[in-house]
């Protein structure tokens, strides 16, 4: 038997009755941390077992009395799209002292609690951990005391922990994202929009200051995402002499047309003596060397508000139901775990080892180990600060390679938000690398007819902040003007393409509903035949069904859908959300299904219906977008050089191998080329859809969210593994950034 049917028919039996789960939040709070509340709840109930609030962090724990208190389905209705914590978070003192967790471990027992699923950043883990480790320590001083019967010490004699990393520094070895993150990156960027419009107004420099005190991750990825001109972070403070440097970059900059500098600053940036560099400072240097008029930004507790952003929804609930899942498989001899993201998938990693890596990174800086710094914190970030060098700090044209290669790029199909990200860093990437970089304007069409020139470093300046596609795309397919394309291919001697579009290519999207009681609200989401975004907008959403080409539906699965509604508006949560892929089914249209919604739900609730359209391809592109189309790029960039060089004989490069037209694409962990000619197999051309996808084992966790019974296939889930240097944060792939 396959190792996933194992899994699939373990967790079938796998059962949480008996069992009480006590989840919290615990320090500084983040977006997301309630979609990971509810899907613990909704988890925990799902599989019988009784879950606990605890308000307030570990006070709450330790005070006890209505801090602690039992959950329900409906208690954790509309909290999805909250930012912060509903359940409230501390920084409590008592538990830092033996006293105060003897006292929460009494309150504990009192109810029966044995299970504790923790978010909150590596203190509140190191305090979890530290619990459990002394909690049968606990429960026998509890006997002696007199404060609870013998027969408790064997009914609870483990502690089970499991935790999520909540915290928006992305701080946290182990996890490619922590929740929150993705949602400070979403504040970070709008401000900096913002700025950015009236800096080019007046020809300002601002100097911007994000959070993270021990880490640069807000910092490097917020200036990969907006092009800035500098930024400085925690883990690999500047070369002595950047001052000069800086201020050479920012005039040099000013006299390429740009009319405003952008510098970002990590709150806990240093230089190599490990000494503060504030963002006066930065100013006042600024302002003394150039005369700029400059202007300094503090962020501070912005980045922490707002509504979360859809990955950080879709994240926590993800890790959510895996800790229930964790939980419920633990022994006693497992470690204490925390789940996490590695690439696509969700991970369990112990605990402890997690802890002691993050701290490693702290002790390498304190002893200014740089290099090490950065190489603990994992590939990806090592990753972004690779890429962001490459783009940002252009090197003066007498010390470019030559590389005698001509390499053109063009989009193809509907735009997407993030298609100018790649195509700037595809043209950076390759004048750094000797190449002459040519833009084909309006796609394959604007290619046959010729609309193709040469394109330089600063005419990408701006890129990537932009939605749409700047070079025009159309959806031309290139096969009937083939002879065409290849005659411009040798006119202009192009030895190499890069082709940035889709079939669909799909932005995530923000999608929340509440609003009047006893409503139902149909929406219509775009994707072609592709559910994806139905699929994810409704688990970011809380939706109650979502109709997907990929995953046939009939009419019994509507009036199931009708039937769980009605159900559900006579709860105390009055409100539905619907989602429709544009070509989930030629007759079930968004219209039939509004009008069967309204007519049977007539007296119980009513609809409304709302089809997205193009809305969904329009705005500016988030900093997930920005950030994965520059790196995907700048990947493809580098390896479209190596293959010219491969095959390069005798003055001509020869294409003929089956890998010299290769997808770039994310797969599970790692980024792989894979030849188009495989993939054929792999595509039904028809629905312009992969014949497998991924993302469609997040649909029973939607479903098991939205109360249905569903089997939930574990097989992806769980395995504990191990933090080895280099495993956390491994995957370059990353599926944040
Ligand atoms: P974060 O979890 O965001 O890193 P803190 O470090 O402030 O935030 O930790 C939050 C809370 O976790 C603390 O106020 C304390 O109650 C508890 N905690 C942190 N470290 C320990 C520890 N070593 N032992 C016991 N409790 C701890």
């Amino acid at each position: 038997m396959a190792q996933s049917d194992t899994k699939k028919i373990f967790f079938e039996n796998l059962s949480g009755a008996g069992k009480a789960i006590a989840v919290l939040t615990s320090g500084g709070d983040a977006q997301g941390m309630n979609a990971a509340v509810r899907a613990v709840v909704r988890m925990g109930l799902y599989v019988g077992a009784k879950v606990y609030f605890i308000c307030e962090g570990y006070q709450g724990m330790v005070d006890g009395e209505e801090n602690i208190t039992e959950a329900t389905w409906e208690s954790v209705s509309s909290m999805l799209q909250v930012g912060g914590t509903v359940i409230g978070s501390a920084r409590c003192k008592d538990f830092r002292t033996h006293e105060g967790r003897l006292k929460a471990a009494l309150n504990l027992v009192k109810l029966g609690i044995t299970n504790l699923c923790v978010i909150g950043g590596d203190g509140s883990l190191t305090g979890a951990n530290l619990f459990r480790e002394e909690w049968s320590g606990l429960l026998a001083e509890l006997v002696e005391q007199g404060s609870i019967e013998d027969q408790s010490v064997q009914n609870y004699s483990a502690l089970h922990i499991v935790g999520m990393v909540g915290s928006i520094d992305n701080d946290f070895c182990g996890t490619d994202m922590t929740i929150g993150t993705d949602s400070a990156l979403h504040r970070i960027i709008e401000v900096v929009d913002a700025i950015m419009t009236t800096a080019q107004s007046h020809q300002r420099t601002f100097v911007l200051e994000v959070m993270g005190r021990h880490c640069g991750y807000l910092a490097l990825v917020s200036a990969l995402a907006c092009g800035a001109d500098w930024v400085l972070i925690p883990e690999m403070p500047p070369e002595d002499g950047w001052e000069e440097k800086m201020c050479q970059k920012l005039s040099a900059n000013r006299a390429g047309m740009k009319r405003l500098n952008i510098i970002i600053v990590a709150e806990g940036a240093i230089d190599r003596n490990n000494k503060p560099i504030t963002t006066d400072c930065i100013k006042d240097l600024v302002v003394k060397c150039l005369g700029f008029d400059t202007r300094v930004t503090i962020l501070g507790h912005v980045q922490r508000g707002g509504t979360p952003s859809a990955f950080d929804r879709i994240l926590a609930s993800r890790m959510g139901v895996e800790a229930v899942l964790a939980l419920l498989e633990t022994t006693a001899n497992t470690p204490a775990c925390v789940v996490s993201l590695s690439g696509n998938q969700s991970v369990r990693l112990p605990l402890m080892e997690c802890v002691q890596m993050t701290q490693e990174v702290q002790k390498a800086m304190d002893e200014k180990k740089f290099e090490e710094a950065v190489k603990l914190r994992g590939r990806s970030f090592e990753n972004n600060l690779r890429t962001y060098k490459l783009l940002a700090h252009r090197k003066p044209e007498s010390e470019l390679p030559t590389s005698n290669f001509n390499v053109a790029v063009l989009n193809v199909g509907a735009p997407a938000a993030g298609m100018n990200a790649a195509v700037r860093s595809a043209v950076r990437v390759g004048i750094s690398e000797g190449h002459k970089m040519f833009a084909v304007n309006d796609g394959f069409e604007g290619f046959y007819k010729g609309q193709i020139k040469e394109i330089k470093w600063s005419d990408v300046g701006g890129w990537t902040g932009q939605g749409g596609s700047l070079l025009g795309t159309k959806r031309t397919l290139p096969a009937k003007h083939v002879d065409k394309i290849a005659e411009q291919m040798r006119t202009h001697n192009i030895n190499a393409l890069l082709v940035i579009g889709g079939f669909e290519t799909c932005d995530r999207i923000k999608q929340s509903a509440s609003g009047t009681k006893r409503r139902v609200f149909i929406i219509e989401t775009m994707g072609g035949y592709c559910g994806y975004l139905a699929t994810v907008a409704g688990l970011a959403a809380g939706a109650d069904a979502a109709y997907i080409y990929e995953e046939p539906f009939d009419i019994r699965d509507l009036q199931a859908n009708v039937e769980h509604l009605t159900e559900k508006m006579k709860t105390s949560i009055q409100r539905g959300l619907v989602l429709r892929n544009e070509n989930s089914n030629e007759n079930y249209t968004t219209d039939f299904i509004y009008q069967l919604y309204t007519e049977e739900g007539k007296g119980v609730f009513d609809c409304r219906k709302n089809v997205l359209g193009h809305m969904q391809q329009g705005g500016a592109p988030s900093p997930f977008d920005r950030n994965f189309g520059t790196k995907i790029s700048a990947k493809a960039m580098q390896w479209v050089t190596k293959k010219l060089l491969e095959t390069f004989r005798q003055g001509r490069v020869f294409a003929n191998t089956e890998d010299s037209c290769c997808l770039l694409g994310m797969r599970r962990r790692a980024l792989i080329f894979q030849p188009v000619v495989q993939l054929k197999g792999e595509t039904d051309f028809v629905h312009r859809i992969p014949k497998e996808q991924w993302w469609l084992k997040l649909r029973p966790l939607m479903k098991i969210l939205a109360k249905y019974k569903t089997s939930y296939d574990v097989s992806d889930s769980g395995q504990l593994e191990h933090v080895v240097h280099n495993r956390p944060k491994d995957s370059d792939a990353s599926v944040a950034m």
